[in-house]
């Protein structure tokens, strides 16, 4: 039995097993390839991880609050997982290598060039944690001609522009059109949670000056964010979506072949 799973602390709400059990299902390696749970604690995550592979391990994506650990006892990794300082995807290579990436990174730049041209844009993200560090990264190396960075604590978004190259957001910015908003934050996580606990420039009578919205934020109802969006007629890409695309990437990473995107966007519902 090949072996894969998703590493988590807590973990037990990830929807990775059902994405990646239906897509192995439908690429007709369901009998020799497995997806799972793994509850892991911070303080028992290298030595787990190091004994993944002789269990029959393939690879594991890594999820809160371990991809930084991930990246750091990874023994190769790739350049966006460097840059971003965080992986979600672990591969154990028959040479004993470890090998680490980031597929949060192009699943964002995927979505978001579906709704506009990345190039030449003006972008504002929301938050300074490991999302938001994917976020910005993906949009400059995208050719992004400006990214803004909001974050509730001041001094980690001018720590994450310092090191990315963004910009921290200052109202003046505001003055001409933003064209993507992401927001990477929890905000919306949290039950009652409203558009009200976010800043004034995504308030209702705002939203509709951008061309496009993304929630990394994903529950099992509508975001405060997306709904608001929807409501102006404002293109969206929910979290959901995100997790499809990042799960898809890492799949092929994994097996080697084409994840199918419409089997786990299916599975995906909660
Ligand atoms: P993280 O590293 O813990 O960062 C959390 C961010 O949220 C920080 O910027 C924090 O600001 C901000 N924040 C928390 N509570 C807030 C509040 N009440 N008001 C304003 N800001 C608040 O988390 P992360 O890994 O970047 O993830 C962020 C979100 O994206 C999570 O909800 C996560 O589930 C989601 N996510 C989704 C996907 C996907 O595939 N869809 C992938 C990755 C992450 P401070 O710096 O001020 O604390």
């Amino acid at each position: 039995m090949n072996r894969l799973g998703v590493v988590g602390w807590p973990v037990a709400h990830s929807r990775s097993p059902a994405i990646q059990n239906a897509a192995l299902r439908a690429a007709g390696l369901g009998d020799s390839w497995r997806y799972q749970l793994l509850p892991v604690p911070p303080e028992l995550f290298e030595e787990t991880v190091r004994s993944l592979p002789a269990l029959g391990f393939r690879g594991v994506n890594v999820t809160i609050p371990h991809k930084a650990l991930a990246l750091a006892l990874a023994t190769s990794a790739t350049e966006r997982a460097t840059a971003i300082g965080a992986a979600n995807t672990l591969l154990f290579e028959p040479d004993g290598d470890i090998h680490a990436d980031n597929t949060d990174a192009p699943a964002f730049a995927n979505a978001v060039a579906a709704i506009l041209p990345i190039p030449g844009c003006r972008a504002l993200v929301m938050g300074a944690g490991g999302a938001a560090r994917a976020a910005v990264w993906t949009l400059l190396d995208a050719g992004a001609a400006e990214v803004f960075v909001w974050n509730r604590t001041r001094a980690r978004a001018l720590e994450l522009c310092a090191e990315l190259g963004s910009t921290p957001l200052e109202p003046d910015a505001l003055m001409s059109p933003i064209d993507v908003i992401a927001n990477a934050t929890s905000i919306g996580l949290r039950e009652g949670d409203s558009i009200a606990d976010f800043p004034p420039f995504v308030q209702p009578n705002r939203i509709a000056t951008y061309t496009a919205v993304v929630d990394f934020v994903y529950t099992e109802h509508e975001t405060p964010l997306l709904e608001a969006a929807r409501h102006a007629g404002v293109p969206t890409v929910d979290g959901l979506e995100l997790l499809v695309g990042q799960g898809a990437l890492a799949f092929e990473k994994f097996t080697g072949r084409p994840a199918s995107l419409e089997v786990m966007r299916a599975a995906v519902q909660l």
